[in-house]
Parts: C-alpha cells; sequence; structure tokens
C-alpha cells in the first residue's frame, strides 16, 4: 500500500507507533521500524537528553529503516529542558521527528535546518492547518478516541478526520482508535494517508512493558477507559483502575476549586512507570485508548503489521469491491 506517508518517510507501510511515555522505547521502536512501519522514540522517557542519544544509538543497533523521536511539550510536575531535548535529536543525525502537546513553532528552525521532517500531531482541525503553516511536512490527526491527551474540543474521528482532509494539503495519519484493518480502511476512506497506533502497539510481545499491563488491555472492553485531569484542561485518556477512580472522585470533590497539587500524588507519571516496570496496574495512571475494546491478542509487530495490511487489502478488494459490483474476481 503506497500513500502519500510511505513516500514521505520512505517506509513500507502507512501505520506509525507514535510517542508513548515509557512505551517508546528502543525495542519496539527497532520492531516497528523493522516490520516495515514507522516508530517514534519517546524523548521524555529517558531521563536526561544524553540518555535520549543513548537510546537512539540502541536503536539504531536494532535496525536500519528509518525512525524517529517524539517530543511531547505538556504541563508537567517537574520543569523539562525541552530545548537540550531538542538538540540531542539534532546531534543524533534522526531525521524524523514527531511533536505533540504545543505548537512545535519554536522548534521549527531548529529542526528545518537539520533537514528533519516534522510530523505534528494534532486534536484539532485548526492546529492542524497551523502545523501546516508553520512549514510542518505531515500532520497526525487524533481523535477524541485517542489515550493520553485528545485535547479538550472532544471531536471524534469519524468527523476530525474529514474536516481535517478538507482543509489540509500536506500529508496527514489517522490517529486515535486505530488498532485493525477495518480502521485502516476507514482512515483511507476519510482521507488520511495512514493511521498511527499507539495502544495496539502496547499490547504486541516487543513493547517493553509487563505482561500484566498487554493482559488488562486484552481483557478490557471499550468502556475501560476514563477521562481525567478535565478540570485542569490538560485532559487525560487513562485505564480506568483504582488510581483514575480517585482522581475522579478528587476531582468531583473539588469542582471548581480544584488544583494541580490536590492531584499530583496520583497523577505522577512515576506512579504510571511503576505499574509498566512491575505490572501492579493500580498502582498509577497510564494511558490507553478505546481501542482497547479492539484488542484481543498479543501479537509480535510484523504479525500486527503484516496483519493489519493484508486485511485491509482484503476489505478493499473483497467486501468494499463487492459492494459496488466491482470484485477482484471480475477485475
Ligand atoms: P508528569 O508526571 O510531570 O505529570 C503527570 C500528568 O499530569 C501528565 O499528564 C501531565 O500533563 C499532567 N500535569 C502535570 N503538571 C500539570 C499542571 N500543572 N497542570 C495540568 N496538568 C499537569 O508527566 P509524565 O507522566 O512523566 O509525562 C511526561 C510528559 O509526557 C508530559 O508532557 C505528559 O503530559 C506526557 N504524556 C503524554 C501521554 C500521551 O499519551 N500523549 C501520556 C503520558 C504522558
Amino acid at each position: 500500500m503506497k500513500t502519500r506517508i510511505t513516500e514521505l518517510f520512505g517506509i513500507e507501510h502507512p501505520i506509525v507507533q507514535g510517542g508513548m511515555q515509557w512505551v517508546g522505547r528502543a525495542e519496539l521502536v527497532g520492531a516497528v521500524a523493522n516490520a516495515g512501519g514507522l516508530g517514534f522514540i519517546t524523548a521524555l522517557t529517558q531521563p536526561t537528553p544524553g540518555d535520549l542519544s543513548k537510546e537512539i544509538a540502541r536503536t539504531r543497533e536494532m535496525t536500519d529503516k528509518p525512525f524517529g523521536v517524539n517530543l511531547t511539550i505538556l504541563p508537567t510536575l517537574r520543569p523539562v529542558p525541552y530545548q537540550e531535548y531538542a538538540q540531542a535529536i539534532v546531534d543524533s543525525g534522526v531525521k524524523i521527528v514527531e511533536t505533540a502537546g504545543r505548537s512545535p513553532e519554536p522548534f521549527m528552525p531548529l529542526f528545518k535546518a537539520a533537514g528533519i521532517k516534522v510530523i505534528h500531531k494534532c486534536t484539532s482541525v485548526r492546529h492542524s492547518v497551523k502545523a501546516e503553516t508553520l512549514g510542518c511536512d505531515a500532520v497526525s490527526v487524533d481523535g477524541f478516541e485517542c489515550a493520553g491527551h485528545p485535547g479538550e474540543d472532544d471531536i471524534p474521528g469519524l468527523i476530525l478526520l474529514p474536516c481535517a482532509a478538507d482543509k489540509l494539503s500536506i500529508p496527514f495519519i489517522a490517529s486515535g482508535g486505530f488498532g485493525d484493518a477495518r480502521g485502516l480502511v476507514a482512515a483511507l476512506a476519510l482521507g488520511a494517508d495512514g493511521i498511527n497506533m499507539g495502544s495496539r502497539f502496547m499490547a504486541t510481545k516487543e513493547a517493553p512493558i509487563h505482561d500484566n499491563v498487554k493482559q488488562a488491555m486484552v481483557e478490557a472492553d471499550e468502556m475501560n477507559t476514563q477521562l481525567t485531569n478535565r478540570a485542569l484542561r490538560n485532559t487525560s485518556r487513562v485505564f480506568k483502575n483504582e488510581i483514575s477512580d480517585k482522581i475522579l472522585e478528587i476531582e468531583r470533590e473539588k469542582g471548581a476549586d480544584l488544583k494541580i497539587e490536590d492531584l499530583a500524588e496520583y497523577l505522577s507519571g512515576q506512579r504510571g512507570k511503576i505499574v509498566f516496570e512491575e505490572g501492579r496496574v493500580d498502582h498509577g495512571i497510564w494511558s490507553a485508548g478505546m481501542v482497547v475494546g479492539l484488542i484481543n491478542d498479543v501479537p509480535s509487530c510484523a504479525e500486527l503489521i503484516s496483519r493489519i495490511v493484508t486485511e485491509a487489502e482484503e476489505i478493499i478488494a473483497q467486501r468494499l469491491a463487492g459492494l459496488t459490483g466491482r470484485s477482484s474476481a471480475a477485475a
């Protein structure tokens, strides 16, 4: 399947594994790259810019295919030296960056001077259009179904993606709620050039997280996520567990008086890190999308990508072509 995204990034399949805090490490990114997709190392998962450089080098030992680095700029409990992380990316020679969370404008001169292709992840049409005017090479348009930060507009992919398609000239990938071939075909039909998957890649053999987390995702259905942090206008979709219930209870109690300090102990990414490392799935919040309702197994990245592409081709050639009376057999 060739699309503007496969051409732009020099990859085999229009399937992207976007940044995921604590998950986007060399093992996963290398496996996605070797399977013909595009994986992103998550910069802030590494404690320092120097560690990010080492992680990039480690990924290069695992694959000679293209991969990128995600740089997410959102409120954090501790200050992050974003400029130093950005410089580490440039110095490492990586040529693809996924920005997210806030406008990539301050980093564009640095990235563009280094010949880096920038794909900006956004949750609204207006931010997608802005990214195009800033010189981004592509955007990742992230619907309300997504894991992590869906923004505050609550527009699902079925509306957001065709609205974005109507306004954008640059290629874009559909993000939020994608996990199988049906999603890929739907995304292409809605005008996208490929899909981004996060949660689906967490439940793969190579994802460097505890099996308990993968198993929890397999057992979950589409009702198993919750939105935290709404009142602070930094909404986050997470897997429903004891801590997300606790956060929502505090949010209800405090109402309009809610402050980050009321939630910090429970929200902290350090707790999420322990979830992934030790498999204590109720120890902290961890991002997961509504797509957990479509995750029923833990394949390798190669199995997953090949299954999605093969089944997508079947859906197009058989079911869809059949509906128009032009089945592949007739053709
Ligand atoms: P952290 O421990 O600093 O913060 C935990 C959560 O609280 C994050 O969602 C953060 O955005 C939020 N937060 C922190 N300070 C806030 C404030 N003043 N007001 C409102 N919300 C606040 O972060 P972390 O878990 O170590 O993650 C590091 C970075 O990765 C952050 O930018 C975080 O938002 C991002 N992240 C993204 C995703 C995703 O799915 N897109 C998932 C997890 C983390």
